[in-house]
């Protein structure tokens, strides 16, 4: 392989921020928040690397730089924001260019921020496995799917505030359970859930009343980031009859810190599955590659340390793509938003280890998880740690997402 990129940053071996990543976030730094980005196991401070001739001409400010959301450094439109990282690329890469460290800080003296300020937050249910598995499990093995699931990208409307930053603590959720053949009870939640999801963020805002076309739909789509949609699968079993999710999903999401934007992952573009039946016109798309290969992993760390991968997944396992799902969002009219965030829906492979939740990975508890301190989880405990990761590969190119991670407390 010929292209590999070097920087006078020490870059560690494996190290998810290579010079083809350069994602986007939000620090805190002493006294302020700042839109950084991040090569090796530094960050770089845009507000500061400004100070340099790195970004003359693109006319970014300290208002937009200095912030506690991407929110305003997105909404400068990929006209901007695109370059940024070019030039970030280029300027990295360039030795005489290594005088320059008063941008740079280590990863470990920062705290990393909710990346964006999100309105409006949408769940997708887009794996085909993870769908039928769900169907098999709680319908009908012979009718998994429901007749409207290859016709459209199934999804609902999510709550955006409690959507919280990867190392937030997470505390199991209290909420009615229904008992096979008792009445109702409330207490804590005693299936514990996480879900194995992709979010992208809408970097590009549309009117009330007009739609994105499905084939301009990645000029509206920003990048992408590592989302656990915790999930109380008693909780939800007994209430989302006829309306769908609502307390068993609500209490807590967790969204990994980086955007990585769409160009850092054109790479690893592949094609797209066919879709039987035909979809409507609206969803169809003329580019034919609209799917990522993006390897993702699912840990448990147990209270003692360990950590145990229970699930091997890849972003390229959903059936319906991030275009579609924008296409089918807006089609009637329904304005998005810069910052909003779209959820994936569970993403489970074809194979048992790679499925998307510990309901799917336990089938329904009767084949619970062996830790590897002994212990088992059909659903997950008090004192556990999960932990999404995400990685591409493809020659000498390589970028990962960096962790999104939580920690489970006992119920409040
Ligand atoms: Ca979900």
């Amino acid at each position: 392989m010929t292209d590999t990129k070097h920087s006078w940053v020490e870059i560690p071996e494996g190290s998810d921020f290579t010079m083809y990543n350069f994602p986007f976030g939000i620090a805190q730094y002493q006294e302020h928040a700042y839109v950084v980005s991040r090569l090796g196991d530094q960050i770089i401070i845009l507000a500061h690397l400004n100070k340099t001739s790195c970004f003359e001409g693109l006319g970014l400010s300290d208002d937009v730089l200095i912030s506690r959301s991407l929110n305003d450094f997105i909404a400068l439109g990929k006209g901007i924001t695109v370059p940024v990282r070019e030039r970030m690329i280029s300027y990295f890469g360039t030795a005489s260019n290594d005088q320059s460290s008063e941008c740079l800080v280590p990863a470990n003296e920062v705290s990393m921020l909710l990346p964006v300020e999100i309105k409006d937050y949408t769940d997708f249910y887009s794996s085909r496995q993870h769908a039928t598995n769900i169907g098999t499990m709680f319908r009908d093995p012979a009718n998994a799917l429901l007749p409207n699931w290859l016709h459209l990208p199934v999804g609902y409307h999510g709550r955006a505030s409690s959507i919280v930053v990867s190392g937030t603590d997470i505390h199991r959720p209290k909420g009615q359970q229904k008992p096979a053949d008792a009445p109702p009870v409330f207490g804590s939640s005693k299936l514990l859930d996480f879900e194995l999801e992709m979010g992208f963020i809408v970097g590009k805002a549309t009117e009330l009343g007009d739609s994105v076309d499905v084939n301009k739909a990645e000029d509206y789509i920003f990048g992408l980031a590592l989302f656990n949609d915790w999930s109380a699968r008693d909780i939800q079993k007994w209430e989302y009859v006829p309306l769908g999710p609502f307390l068993g999903k609500n209490f807590a999401s967790t969204l990994s810190p980086w955007i990585i934007t769409l160009e850092a992952l054109e790479p690893f573009r592949i094609p797209s599955p066919m879709q039987e039946p035909e979809v409507l016109d609206y969803l169809k798309s003329s580019n034919t590659n609209m799917h990522y290969d993006i390897e993702l992993y699912v840990d448990i760390e147990t209270p003692n340390g360990d950590v145990n991968t229970i699930s091997t997944s890849n972003f390229q396992y959903m059936y319906w793509s991030m275009c579609q799902q924008l296409a089918h969002h807006t089609v009637n009219g329904c304005n998005i938003n810069v910052g909003d965030l779209y959820a994936s829906g569970t993403i489970s492979g074809n194979e048992p280890g790679s499925y998307g939740s510990m309901l799917e990975l336990s089938w329904r508890g009767t084949k619970p998880l062996k830790m590897k301190d002994g212990t088992e989880r059909k659903f997950i405990q008090d004192e556990d740690t999960l932990c999404l990761r995400g990685k591409c590969e493809k020659g000498n190119i390589r970028l990962g997402f960096g962790d999104c991670k939580g920690k489970l407390l006992p119920a409040k």
